[in-house]
């Protein structure tokens, strides 16, 4: 009575591992298992090969995984999931943390605990995301280099949640409490209140990608930032699913507002517009829209946005509600199909709030002009096609807003004297961007979102599995090398070799006669055999698959073009340019003169491209982040859901490589100027760097094989490091 023991279970799902259990009884024969989850299990004498005794180290839990005495699914599942139990959410591998999203607030974010973590080495003090921040510092200082840190995980693991702590501590350290450290900091809830939504799965859902870039001064004091975006998701301004909603944005205007203002937008309440509750959802529980107005307009005081440039913000915005309100009715002229605007207030609303001739925005709206032999033809559209033309303007301005925003938020927290200093001063970037997704349907925006993913799994792999092993050959350290997955050749087929599946999408886009259909055809014969590309079943199934690292995802290849292409028909972008709203008239501007040609495939591509380039420059910190349920609930813990995660991520592979790698690495010059204080003098008059370094490891490491010299450097463990700075600090 009293043993920890593994109990295997009948092996039903593939995402099924044996469960911890502790034995609480025993008569003739028989024990009596309580396991992790509260059940009980008889286990009879024939039964007993299910059973068996669990390592010690896996009874307590262990703050970092490569300490695991058993090494496998079920004991890294156990570990994270005692410990959450025990509200430590936070575990270590080497030096990549876990974060098990707790779903309610923790006291481990104070300014207590802030101060306790400042200048403290990874494994001082309990696993902590302010460590990881804190380390991104030291070494940032320390090696003279530019920090990212990335993190990972589906929606609703806790991304934004690590990246707004991260930035909190870093702006508290580094700190002088200055303006641009408040400035950066309220740049999140301007980005989160225009660029998230509430979804089933995330109250406070980010559906866009971002990329944080903080500088620092040769002090380590902040001086500026510059935030990257990747891809909105446009179509929620005018789509939501059930349960879901628009961008918090609208519900806050509508109940922070005060009347006045309301009045000269005509706006009333949520459940007036059909943009706002085609989710049947315009409340949020925990979230307070009148307050959060309040907050959002003074960050954006602070990030310097004028009265009037809030205004004509809050003017297109609601023009975006009006025309959303906009109804077509059938018509038919000449035997064609054709549609009138419907009499309603929301569209003359619309056309005052858009400063548009009405008549011209209205011939836009039910008319398509398309260039036939260099002449410009009218062609009517149907009801149908005229509310998806409606849409596709509003898609237009409000993707437009958020590039204005964004932009606007950069003008007033870059500082161009970083960029002026490269060399002397670095930076720490940190990547929030969405998980993989995988629902029923899947469209272009999932493919984009999962390449992403692709990029970014590799870039992992690469940095904890390739590199790492190519540099032990390198360096002549004794090694039997780890099996690890790699992505890459699902990305060279995706995304990266020549005619890869991305470049045809583009190439089809940019085709004038090019259809999903010959697209698909397009696809079919040149990946057809490919073990990552799954064809369509047959000449009428419109979905393709593709295999990801984290599993096969089916995409509903209709509509691909389009969004592809994500262009205005030429009437609505004529009635934009002669609009009297000059802020509409910038919104539309100055993005379109660069970007016309590039399709949102493209554009992703290359910022996509240009991310990977800053992060391989940078010293990375890796983030994963694991949802314990689907419920948003505290102390639930879904074995199997986390099981699922840590499997696709490479976690298994990833604490093999960090128990047996050498994840700290200098050169023989870097580690003797750094740590020959820690070598008594009789020792320290010597020439040669690598003996020297050698003695100084014996001295404060001890002689064994967890560390080991290579042809020009030291490799270490992730702890050795921290046991060598502790000790340099005591000396100095
Ligand atoms: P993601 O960005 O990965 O989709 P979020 O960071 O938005 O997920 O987290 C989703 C929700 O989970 C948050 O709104 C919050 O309620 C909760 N959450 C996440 N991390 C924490 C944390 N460290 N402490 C408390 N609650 C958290
Ligand atoms: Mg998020």
């Amino acid at each position: 009575s009293g043993d920890h023991v593994w109990l295997d279970t009948q092996p039903n799902s593939e995402f099924n591992v044996p469960i911890g259990a502790v034995v609480k009884d025993s008569d003739s024969g028989r024990i009596l298992l309580e396991d992790d989850e509260g059940k009980e299990h008889w286990i009879t004498a024939r039964n007993m090969h299910m059973v068996r005794l669990m390592h010690p180290s896996s009874v307590q839990g262990v703050e970092d995984m490569i300490r695991l005495g058993d090494l496998h699914e079920a004991g890294i599942v156990h570990n994270l999931l005692i410990r959450h139990q025990e509200h430590k959410i936070y575990t270590y591998t080497g030096s990549i943390l876990v974060a098990v999203n707790p779903y309610q607030l923790l006291p481990l974010y104070t300014v207590d605990q802030i101060r306790l973590y400042s200048n403290k080495r990874i494994g001082e003090l309990p696993p902590h995301v302010f460590a990881i921040a804190d380390n991104c510092y030291f070494n940032m200082k320390r090696n003279k280099r530019d920090q990212c840190c990335v993190i990972s995980g589906e929606s609703g693991a806790g991304k934004t949640e690590s990246t707004k702590l991260i930035l909190q501590f870093l702006a508290a350290i580094s700190g002088q409490h200055s303006w641009i450290e408040q400035q950066v900091l309220e740049a999140n809830p301007i980005l989160e209140a225009f660029g998230n939504a509430k979804t089933i799965r995330n109250d406070n859902s980010s559906r866009f990608g971002k990329y944080i870039d903080i500088h620092f001064n040769q002090n380590g004091v902040i001086e500026g930032a510059r935030i990257e975006q990747f891809l909105l998701e446009k179509s929620r301004v005018c789509r939501q699913a059930p349960e879901e909603r628009n961008y918090h944005i609208f519900y806050c205007m509508l109940m922070g507002m005060n009347t006045e203002q309301k009045k000269m937008l005509n706006l009333g309440t949520a459940s007036e517009y059909t943009y706002l509750t085609m989710g049947n959802c315009t409340f949020c529980d925990g979230r307070n829209d009148a307050k959060d107005y309040a907050h959002i307009r003074s960050a954006m005081k602070i990030l310097t946005f004028s009265d009037s440039e809030h205004w004509d913000i809050s003017k297109l915005l609601a023009a975006i509600l009006h025309l959303g309100n906009v109804e077509f009715e059938a018509a038919v002229y000449d035997n064609l199909d054709c549609s009138d605007v419907m009499d309603s207030p929301h569209f003359s609303i619309a056309t005052k709030l858009l400063e548009v001739d009405s008549s011209e925005l209205q011939n836009s709206l039910t008319n398509l002009s398309i260039i036939v032999r260099g002449e410009s033809v009218s062609r009517p559209l149907n009801i149908v096609q005229a509310a998806d033309g409606r849409d596709a303007f509003v898609k237009g301005i409000y993707g437009r807003i958020f590039l204005w925003i964004v932009n606007k938020i950069n003008s007033a927290i870059f500082n161009p004297a970083s960029q002026k200093a490269k060399g002397s001063h670095h930076s720490i970037g940190l990547l929030d961007i969405f998980g993989f997704e995988n629902f029923s349907n899947n469209s272009f925006e999932q493919l984009c979102i999962n390449i992403a993913n692709e990029h970014l799994q590799q870039f992992f792999v690469r940095h904890v599995f390739k590199l790492e092993q190519e540099e032990y050959h390198a360096e002549n350290i004794t090694w039997s090398n780890i099996d690890f997955t790699d992505n890459h050749q699902a990305l060279e087929v995706i995304a990266l070799k020549p005619m890869n599946i991305i470049s045809l999408i583009d190439e089809e886009s940019k085709f004038p006669k090019g259809t999903d259909a010959t697209m698909l055809v397009k696809i079919n014969s040149l990946h057809g055999k490919s073990k990552v590309y799954i064809p369509p079943k047959s000449v009428h199934d419109t979905k393709f698959g593709i295999n990801h690292f984290a599993g096969v995802v089916f995409y509903e290849s209709k509509d691909f073009l389009e969004k592809n292409r994500d262009t205005l028909s030429a009437n609505v972008m004529q009635v934009v340019h002669s609009s009297k709203n000059k802020f509409l008239r910038e919104i539309f501007q100055g993005l379109d003169t660069t970007k016309r040609l590039s399709t949102l495939g493209g554009q992703f591509k290359q910022s996509l491209e240009k991310l990977m380039k800053i992060l391989e420059q940078c010293q990375p910190y890796f983030i994963r982040c694991i949802k314990p349920n689907d419920y948003k609930k505290p102390l639930l813990f879904d074995r199997e859901l986390c099981i699922k995660q840590l499997r696709y991520s490479g976690m298994m592979e990833t604490i093999q490589i960090r128990k047996a790698g050498f994840p700290v690495r200098y050169s023989f010059e870097e580690f003797f100027d750094r740590y020959r204080v820690l070598l008594p003098w009789s020792l320290r008059q010597q020439n040669d760097a690598r003996q020297s370094c050698i003695s100084i490891s014996e001295a404060v490491l001890g002689k064994d094989e967890s560390w080991q010299a290579g042809k020009t450097k030291m490799f270490l463990k992730d702890h050795h490091d921290t046991v060598l700075e502790l000790q340099r600090q005591n000396i100095l």
